[in-house]
């Protein structure tokens, strides 16, 4: 394996950058600080203005309105090879005509670098890799995930201080995705460079990122760790679009009691419930916070059920359950020699505590129904 000097990446910034193609607006006051080094992932609904804002930060379109800056330096009126940025697109864009090696040297020789040196770097490249023998193939003779890699080499062979990757596992299977995500994982590292990463996979986000920032219409809806986005979504929109959730409305009765009304139940809340103002309308409950009745205290919630639909996950299984006034809720637990696996019909009592429910605004945030 190549040992490169640790180069730590550089701070990148939009500042409230608009992008607009005559009435749509792709990018809508977006704003975004970015650590050196660190690993952020933009993750939303195909047109909710992913690609915009890489091609903004790369040069390759121009802002309507708002700033750029890398290390504090605002770069808009630099050409997209004075970026000093890498760039890997889902589609690859390999040059066809050239071998992968004259594909990876082609941003060094147009930066007119030296023989020996593009000799030299290439190498280092493609090692890092693992292509070192691949050199002299053509890119239709390779494999998607090969075809990856190039791409990958190609963006990282000038050592850039940001590295953008545009949904770049998109097109391969699952198994091979999953190894790529390892990878990838290895090269941040390894690089030490800033990476802005996009992706509509939210598994991939959760994965691979330092920061999550959940897109929607042109803009951020929140943006935080991978374990903050999962367990405290702001929106029903995040809640959604962040794993499977369960959303149940709620009222806002006199004296800090709610009534869950898909439930039909009166809850008084514990003394200590911020979060829980007359402006929340719902809760999202994630399906695994869900168990059966075991012990009650003044923390847990208690309704009947009747199991309509499993799917066995593996060492999980998913349920669908209904409640006395017919909606349909899901519910795991993990399989084990106490739990018996439940069957269609089958009546029970479900449980859970009043911290496990994540409560949301009602904001909706129409992006990705274009
Ligand atoms: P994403 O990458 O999240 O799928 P994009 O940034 O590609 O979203 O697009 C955001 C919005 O801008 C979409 O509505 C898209 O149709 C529009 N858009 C993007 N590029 C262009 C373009 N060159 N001309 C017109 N509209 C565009
Ligand atoms: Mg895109």
């Amino acid at each position: 394996m190549v040992e490169r000097d640790i180069e730590f990446g550089t701070s990148v910034t939009f500042a409230g950058v608009s992008k607009t193609y005559g009435a749509v607006k792709a990018l809508s006051d977006f704003n975004l600080s970015i650590q050196p080094g660190e690993f952020v992932t933009l993750l939303g609904p195909s047109g909710s203005g992913k690609t915009t804002a890489l091609n903004v930060l790369a040069g390759f379109v121009d802002a309507t309105k708002g700033d750029v800056l890398i290390d504090q330096n605002s770069i808009l009126g630099l050409p997209p090879e004075r970026r000093n940025i890498g760039m890997v697109f889902q589609n690859y864009s390999l040059f066809p005509h050239m071998n992968v090696f004259e594909n990876v040297a082609f941003p060094l020789r147009l930066r007119k670098m030296a023989a020996a040196e593009i000799q030299k770097r290439v190498g280092e490249s493609l090692a890092m890799v693992q292509l070192d023998d691949l050199g002299d193939r053509m890119p239709n003779q390779l494999s998607g995930g090969q075809r990856q890699r190039v791409a990958f080499a190609r963006a990282i062979v000038f050592e850039p201080s940001v590295l953008l990757m545009d949904e770049p596992l998109g097109a391969l299977d699952l198994k091979l995705r999953e190894a790529m995500q390892l990878e990838i994982k290895r090269y941040h590292k390894q690089l030490g460079c800033t990476i802005l990463f996009v992706t509509h996979d939210q598994g991939e986000a959760l994965a691979l990122s330092d920061r999550i920032a959940v897109m929607g219409d042109g803009q951020i809806v929140q943006i935080d760790t991978p374990d903050r986005i999962y367990d405290e979504p702001n929106s029903k929109y995040v809640a959604d679009f962040i794993g499977t959730t369960n959303l149940l409305e709620i009222e806002h009765k006199a004296s800090s009691t709610i009534r869950f009304s898909d439930l039909e139940i009166e809850f008084t809340l514990p003394d200590n419930h911020e979060g829980w103002g007359r402006d929340r309308t719902s809760v999202s409950l994630r399906p695994e916070k869900l168990h059966r009745e075991t012990s009650t205290d003044n923390q847990t919630i208690i309704f009947d059920a009747m199991i309509e639909e499993y799917l066995f996950l593996g060492n999980i299984i998913q349920y669908s359950v209904r409640t006395k006034t017919g909606k349909t809720l899901l519910f795991q637990e993990h399989r084990g020699p106490s739990v018996p696996i439940l069957a269609r019909g089958d009546a029970l009592k479900l449980a859970f505590s009043i911290r496990d429910a994540r409560p949301l605004d009602g904001e909706t945030h129409g992006s990705g129904v274009a």
